[in-house]
């Protein structure tokens, strides 16, 4: 049973945007563009910024261009802490460890055209041992974006929060092709095919936390978003426990997704933290 909330496209991605920020106001990108001259309204003011410019993950719009597309992206091309990285040889171990509560709530999920997103439901929250943040959205990519030793796996979801200070934090989870995976299962029986408003599925109870490896042993990085604007400053933890996904749940996935992974950007100076 799906209950269609009283947005529509442009609403859903401003509303993304606003609680967000810049982030996600990317993945929504392509919708809004489509749509803010004819919608600017009430929320006009903050259209301004919000003025995107099409990308995608292949040919002439795709990560290889992205930074020359729009002076907003130009970090996808100049940054030099982007994200997905290689994680190999880390350094020291961290210290600190990640600890979550996320809260259970009816299935909010939507098709932004880049990704499946599912919006987290209020009072989710995750430490880092630095800072306090509160979750935000989870959403897909096939393949996976991050690779371990140059190994890319068939999928990684990415929970994306943000502190007080407006700081993000991520959290990136692989999952490698094996058992079926019930967590997935919600997910893959109602995730919209296209592009699509946000469908608040009731009776779909779902837990964000049923997509995290129960040892939640991470790699740590500074990095970026890896979508335009490619904004830097975001603190990364990557799971070293990988989760599992069966053929038939990650063809369904790539079926909707297709491929949209950024390929890994260079290390530079950073520093990987190792699992601790
Ligand atoms: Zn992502």
């Amino acid at each position: 049973m799906i209950e269609y909330i009283g947005l529509n496209r442009f609403q859903t991605a401003l509303r993304t945007s606003l609680f967000a920020g810049v982030d996600l106001l990317a993945l929504a990108a392509c919708e809004r563009s489509a749509e803010v001259s004819e919608d600017a309204s009430p929320e006009g003011a903050a259209s301004h910024e919000v003025k995107a410019v099409h990308w995608s993950y292949a040919g002439e719009d795709g990560p290889e261009n992205w930074g020359g597309l729009s002076e907003d992206y130009a970090a996808c091309a100049t940054g030099t802490a982007q994200s997905p990285i290689d994680l190999t040889q880390p350094g020291l171990a961290s210290d600190t460890a990640l600890s979550v509560d996320y809260a259970s709530g009816p299935l909010e999920i939507f098709n932004n055209g880049h990704t499946v997103q599912i919006n987290s439901a209020p009072g989710s929250t995750m430490n880092n041992g630095e800072k306090d943040y509160v979750l935000l959205q989870l959403h897909f990519h096939t393949p996976s974006e991050h690779t371990v030793d140059q190994l890319r796996f068939p999928l990684e979801a990415h929970f994306v929060h943000r502190a007080d200070d407006g700081g993000l934090g991520v959290i990136g989870v692989l999952f490698e092709e094996g058992a079926h995976n019930d967590a997935l299962s919600p997910v893959l029986a109602n995730m919209p095919q296209d592009v699509s408003e946000l469908h608040k599925i009731d009776g779909v109870d779902f837990n964000p936390s049923d997509l995290l490896p129960a040892d939640l042993a991470v790699y740590r990085y500074s990095g970026s978003l890896t979508t335009p604007p490619c904004s830097e400053g975001v603190a990364w933890h990557v799971a070293a426990n990988v989760l599992p996904a069966s053929s038939d749940q990650l063809n369904a996935l790539r079926a909707v997704l297709g491929e949209n992974a950024r390929p890994v950007q260079p290390i530079n100076q950073r520093e990987i933290t190792a699992p601790n």
